[in-house]
C-alpha cells in the first residue's frame, strides 16, 4: 500500500517527466473537427466536468487503493454519502442505517429520501434487526460509527444483503482503505470523506465513492447526471496529501492508542470508546477486519455536561472544531441526545478527540491540565 500511495496515479512520461500531474483548470476542451466532436464518446477529455488529467490521477489511485471497478469524486464527504445513496435508491425501497451514523447522513435520509419514496429505518449496530430485505433495500454501514465508535459485524450485514440481492455501502472515512478495504469484503460501494485523512491538512473539502463492477455503472450515471465534481485545486491537494497518508496515519494511530490507554486509567473517565483498545466491546471485530486504527476516538466523562464544557474550554493544544483528519489535535462535545433513536444514549457526556501529530507528552499534558481545570 505504501508503494501504491507513492506511485499510484502518476504518469510522468505523459507530462514531460514532471513527478506530479498538472493542475488542469478547465471547462472547455477544443476538438480538431466536427467529426472529432461527434466521436467524443471515445475522447478521453471531452469536457472539464467529466474528466481532466487531474481528475484522472486521483480516481486512478483511489480505484487501485479500494480495489474497485471505478471511482467518482465529489465536492465533500457528505456529497459522497448522498451520491452513493442516490445511485442505489429505488422508490418503494428502504435504506437501513446504523443508529450511530454520521449526523448529516441521518438528516439526508430523514429529510430528503422520503420525497423520493425511500424510507429510512435505523438499526442498532451491535444487534441489527434488519427485517425483510429485497433488491430495493440498501444496507448502509459505518464502522466504527460516529461519536460512539461501536463496531458492527460487517460480514454479517454483507451476508444478509447478498442473500436478498440488497445493495451495501459503507462510509469508510475512519479507517481509510489503508486499514480496511470494504469492497474486498463484499461491500458494493465504499464512501470516503477525503476531507479527512486523504487530504490530511484541514484545508479543503472533497469526497469519493468507489464501487465494484456490479454498482459502478449506476454510480457513474448519477454522478454525471447530477453534474457534481470535485474542484481541481482540491483534487490536486488531495493527491499531495495521499502521498504521505500512510506515514501520517501510523503516527496518528500510535499517538491515539497511547492517549486512549492513558485516558482509560483516569478517574475522570467512565469509559474510553475505541475499538482498538483491548476490552472495548468492538475490539474482536476490529481485530478480525481492520489492519489499524486512526486518530479518532471518544471517551465518556464520569461527570456532567458542565464539567465536560469546562474540560473542553480549558484545552490549549487541542482545538475545538468540527471535522478531523488533519495534522492537529481536535476535540468536540458529542451531541447524542437527539441523534439516537434505536438505543437512546444513557451514559455521560461523550468527548470526541482527534489525536494529531504533536509530541505525545504535549498531548497528554494538555489533557491532564484540562482535567485539573475541570475539577476546579
Ligand atoms: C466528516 C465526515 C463526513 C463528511 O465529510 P465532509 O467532507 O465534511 O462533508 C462523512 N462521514 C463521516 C464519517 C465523517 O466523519
Amino acid at each position: 500500500m505504501a508503494t501504491l500511495l507513492t506511485h499510484g496515479g502518476r504518469h510522468p512520461e505523459r507530462f514531460h517527466g514532471f513527478v506530479n500531474p498538472p493542475l488542469v483548470r478547465a471547462s472547455t476542451v477544443l476538438f480538431e473537427s466536427v467529426a472529432a466532436m461527434e466521436g467524443r464518446t471515445g475522447h478521453l477529455y471531452p469536457y472539464g466536468l467529466t474528466n481532466t488529467p487531474t481528475i484522472e490521477a486521483l480516481t486512478e489511485i483511489l480505484t487501485a487503493l479500494e480495489g474497485a471497478a471505478g471511482t467518482v469524486l465529489v465536492p465533500s464527504g457528505l456529497a459522497a454519502v448522498t451520491v452513493a445513496i442516490l445511485s442505489a435508491a429505488k422508490p418503494g425501497g428502504t435504506i437501513l442505517v446504523p443508529d450511530n451514523v454520521y449526523g448529516p447522513t441521518r438528516r439526508f435520509c430523514d429529510e430528503s429520501l422520503p420525497d423520493l419514496g425511500v424510507a429510512a429505518r435505523y438499526y442498532d449496530p451491535l444487534a441489527p434487526e434488519l427485517g425483510a430485505l429485497d433488491e430495493r433495500t440498501i444496507i448502509f454501514i459505518e464502522a466504527p460509527g460516529s461519536l460512539t465508535f461501536e463496531m458492527p459485524d460487517i460480514a454479517a450485514l454483507v451476508a444478509a444483503a447478498e442473500a436478498a440481492g440488497a445493495v451495501t455501502m459503507m462510509d469508510n472515512t475512519w479507517a481509510t482503505p489503508l486499514f480496511y478495504r470494504p469492497l474486498e469484503y463484499g461491500v458494493d460501494l465504499s464512501i470516503s470523506a477525503g476531507t479527512k485523512y486523504f487530504a490530511g491538512h484541514s484545508d479543503l473539502l472533497i469526497g469519493s465513492v468507489s464501487a465494484n463492477a456490479r454498482s459502478f455503472a449506476a454510480l457513474k450515471r448519477i454522478h454525471r447526471n447530477l453534474g457534481v465534481q470535485a474542484g481541481t485545486e482540491e483534487i490536486w491537494l488531495t493527491l499531495r496529501g495521499l502521498r504521505t497518508m500512510h506515514v501520517r496515519l501510523a503516527r496518528h494511530q500510535e499517538n491515539a492508542l497511547a492517549a486512549a490507554r492513558w485516558l482509560a486509567g483516569r478517574a475522570e473517565v467512565a469509559r474510553v470508546l475505541s475499538p482498538a483498545l483491548p476490552g472495548d466491546p468492538g475490539h474482536a471485530l476490529w481485530r478480525r477486519d481492520f489492519a489499524g486504527a486512526s486518530g479518532l476516538f471518544g471517551f465518556v466523562l464520569d461527570a456532567g455536561e458542565d464539567e465536560a464544557k469546562r474540560f473542553l474550554d480549558a484545552l490549549r493544544l487541542f482545538g475545538l472544531g468540527y471535522s478531523w483528519g488533519g495534522f492537529e489535535s481536535l476535540a468536540v462535545l458529542g451531541e447524542l441526545r437527539h441523534t439516537r433513536t434505536v438505543r437512546p444514549w444513557r451514559e455521560g457526556p461523550v468527548i470526541r478527540l482527534h489525536i494529531g501529530l504533536e509530541d505525545l507528552e504535549d498531548i497528554l499534558a494538555d489533557l491532564d491540565q484540562a482535567f485539573a481545570a475541570m475539577r476546579g
